[in-house]
């Protein structure tokens, strides 16, 4: 900006142009030459002195207009043309006349005297004018600058609204992005080139356990990175400065972070680099998975354990594989404790106990052993056996209340006390609404998962569920061998009465047949027709009852399992003639018409002859029996596959209703006070027991009235079930 004293263009007399001069110098030589123009014309009426008004007035303008320099010019002009052309002798510079040369001096003297007084007046008009100018200009130029000025606060303004604006957003963006970070469930922890921390979010402060004022400014490293991965962390950084490329940038990675306290704990963790101008600056996304590692764990563990548990089948087995689930995925030591008759007269028993310290595991067999515990006990597993609910005991309890009431005695405290347990919880084995037994889980502290909490407690019983189950299991299991063994003992007492029944009643009973036999042919001498028919009705009956030993031997050999198949080729047809020709005679002898119906040739199967024909003797003997009248026949056909046999009466038939029955062993169907044939039940039974063990089956089609006629079908190959 420019000071009024450095405005160069303000005109001064000093300072005037030449042309300007030039022209001031003219105006004045003009006014002298209208001053003597006008004395001319004048001079008539102007008298004596007056000659030299006009000239006064040219020096006068001469000085106004152009300063001293032109007044004085005009003045000696005037001195000289007054002289010259007004005072006699005219046209002569010469004055003989005093007067008129006094006049002449006064009139130069006042001429210069004027000039000068013009001249200043005319100096200080044009100073005012000057300075007028100057200040005008000066006006203007504060005018332009105040303009200007007000340009430029108004761009300021704008300039400032736009920041202020700007300011706001980055203001409200920075609040968003804090509140993010504030309100993350993931830890936010950035870290600067050098690897310090820079930011901490609240996540991180729960999480590491760091309050973030302690956190900002530390190396990272230190931090949070447990020291066995410090120098990795440090060469990976170093590597990713350098080159621009590191193995976790951008990605999910599984790696193991360090708390305050020095615990180290699994967490997911993703770096990225934030695009700023300026050195790198890092933002890692931490996640703790120790909760879901823990619930993973806790899930193998159940996998585990089902699978252990399903596996065993044996009650010591399974509880000492329950503890070994404990303490690989739970707890310190594990003890456990079933209802059961224990040591003299103890009320529990326990199971080897389980501990990852052998002197503290040998110490609680010491304990239990010296001081079992009473079922009264105010806590600890009698009282959750008692209760069928959980217990859980934290440090502070043991000392002041559960061990001093479960101690009996000093030395059963001293004991107790020297387990060093920290946290402890008791869960009931449970199944079918029974408690079975408890597990005692013990934890010896301190430490971050010392103590057991909600997760542990929901695991431990749920423990406790499979592995009651799986107890109850094994319990069932060997109660149903001990009654399978003692059934099979039974059975094998049953079989060997048999076998000496068989032997003991059909020696006699054969002596008895082969007797009558001789007696009847006259061998002892001639015999009455009346000794003839009691002969025939004993051996009859004797025959009956060899039958029925036969009967009672077989199923008991099939009840036993012990009838065995001897499979070989058998020609079905055969069998079948065989069969009908041992039963025609009794047929025949009751008036029966009997038929038999076998494809003629061989119809060779893989099978055993002797239960076929045992099977289609049952079914025919019994149509004989139960026909009073018309016909008896047995068929035999080959299908695709199987061979069908046929025993069909025109006898009294069997109620729908009975016709499942009669297949049960001793079931008869009640004929009524008027029995007319007598039998044991069995025959069928022994048939279809038969019929299967070849791999067939037997059935029945009835009609009351009208007759029966039962199928056995068999397979022709050696398809053969096993056992009866
Ligand atoms: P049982 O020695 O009494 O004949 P089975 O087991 O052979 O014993 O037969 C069971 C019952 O089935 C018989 O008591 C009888 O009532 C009935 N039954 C068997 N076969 C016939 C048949 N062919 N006709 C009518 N009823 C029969």
């Amino acid at each position: 900006m420019a000071g009024p004293q450095a405005n160069p263009g303000a005109p001064t007399a000093d300072t005037l142009a030449p042309r300007s001069r030039v022209a001031s110098y003219a105006a004045a030589a003009l006014f002298v030459a209208l001053a003597t123009a006008g004395t001319y014309l004048l001079q008539p009426l102007l008298a004596g002195r007056l000659v030299g008004v006009l000239f006064f007035a040219a020096v006068g303008a001469a000085a106004l207009y152009g300063g001293r320099g032109p007044g004085f010019l005009a003045a000696g002009l005037g001195v000289v043309l007054l002289d010259y052309l007004f005072i006699p002798p005219a046209y002569s510079l010469n004055l003989t006349d005093v007067p008129d040369l006094l006049a002449l001096a006064l009139f130069g003297g006042v001429a210069v005297w004027l000039s000068a007084v013009g001249a200043s007046l005319q100096e200080r008009r044009r100073g005012a004018e000057a300075e007028r100018d100057r200040a005008s200009a000066l006006a203007e130029e504060l005018q332009a600058q105040a303009v200007e000025l007000e340009q430029q606060t108004e761009e300021a303004r704008a300039l400032a609204e736009e920041l202020e604006e700007s300011a706001s957003a980055a203001r409200a963006s920075e609040a968003r992005a804090t509140a993010v970070v504030e309100s993350a469930l993931d830890c936010i922890i950035m870290m600067d080139h050098e690897g310090r921390v820079i930011e901490f979010n609240p996540a991180a402060e729960r999480t590491f356990g760091y309050p973030r004022a302690q956190a900002i400014g530390r190396p990272l490293a230190e931090l949070i990175v447990p020291p066995s991965l410090r120098e990795a962390h440090r060469r990976g950084l170093q590597r990713y400065l350098a080159t621009g490329e590191g193995p976790v940038m951008g990605r999910r990675i599984e790696i193991t972070g360090m708390r305050a306290d020095g615990t180290e704990f699994p967490v997911e963790l993703a770096i990225t680099q934030i695009a700023l101008p300026g050195p790198p600056v890092f933002t890692g996304y931490l996640r703790d998975l120790s909760e879901r590692k823990r619930a993973e764990e806790a899930l193998a563990l159940l996998a585990e354990g089902s699978r252990v548990l399903a596996a065993s089948l044996d009650v010591e087995a399974t509880l000492a594989a329950v503890a070994r689930l404990a303490i690989a995925g739970l707890a310190d030591g594990c003890l456990v404790t079933v209802v059961e008759k224990g040591e003299q007269g103890a009320p529990f028993r326990h199971a080897p106990v389980a501990s990852r310290d052998p002197e503290k595991a040998a110490l609680v067999e010491e304990i239990n052993r010296r001081f079992p515990l009473p079922a009264d006990a105010p806590s600890g597993y009698p009282s959750v056996i008692r209760t069928g609910r959980p217990e859980v005991v934290d440090p502070r309890a043991f000392d002041e209340s559960v061990l001093p009431g479960i101690a009996q005695s000093e030395e059963h405290l001293r004991l107790l006390r020297r387990l060093e347990m920290y946290s402890a919880m008791v869960v009931p084995l449970t199944a079918r609404g029974q408690t079975l037994g408890a597990i005692t889980l013990v934890r010896h502290g301190p430490g971050r998962r010392a103590l057991f909490d909600a997760a542990d407690l929901a695991l431990a019983e749920e423990l406790g569920r499979r592995a009651a189950l799986a107890v109850d299991n094994a319990r069932a299991y060997e109660a149903a061998k001990a009654a399978r063994d003692e059934a099979e003992a039974a059975s094998r007492a049953k079989s060997e009465f048999m076998a000496v029944m068989s032997h003991e009643l059909r020696t006699p009973l054969n002596a008895i047949i082969g007797y009558t036999a001789l007696l009847a042919e006259g061998v002892g001498g001639p015999l009455t027709e009346a000794q003839q028919n009691h002969l025939a009705r004993v051996r009859a009956s004797a025959q009956h009852l060899l039958e029925l030993i036969d009967q009672v031997l077989s199923l008991s050999r099939l009840d036993a399992g012990r009838e065995e198949v001897r499979l070989a080729p058998v020609d079905a047809g055969a069998v079948a003639r065989d069969s009908a020709a041992l039963i025609e005679p009794s047929a025949v002898e009751k008036g029966l018409r009997f038929e038999v119906d076998v494809p003629a040739g061989a119809c060779v199967v893989r099978s055993d002859a002797t239960k076929i024909r045992q099977a289609l003797l049952n079914l025919l003997s019994n149509a004989v029996k139960y026909t009073e009248h018309g016909t008896v026949a047995l068929e035999m056909r080959a299908e695709p596959g199987r061979i069908v046999y046929r025993v069909r009466d025109t006898g009294i038939g069997i109620e729908p209703e009975q016709q499942d029955r009669i297949f049960d062993s001793f079931y008869q169907v009640d004929q009524g006070p008027t029995r007319r044939a007598g039998g044991t039940g069995l025959g069928l039974s022994v048939t279809r027991r038969l019929a299967r063990l070849l791999g067939g089956d037997v059935a029945v089609e009835s009609e009351v009235g009208r007759g029966s006629a039962f199928t056995v079908w068999l397979p022709r190959a050696d398809r053969v079930a096993p056992g009866g």
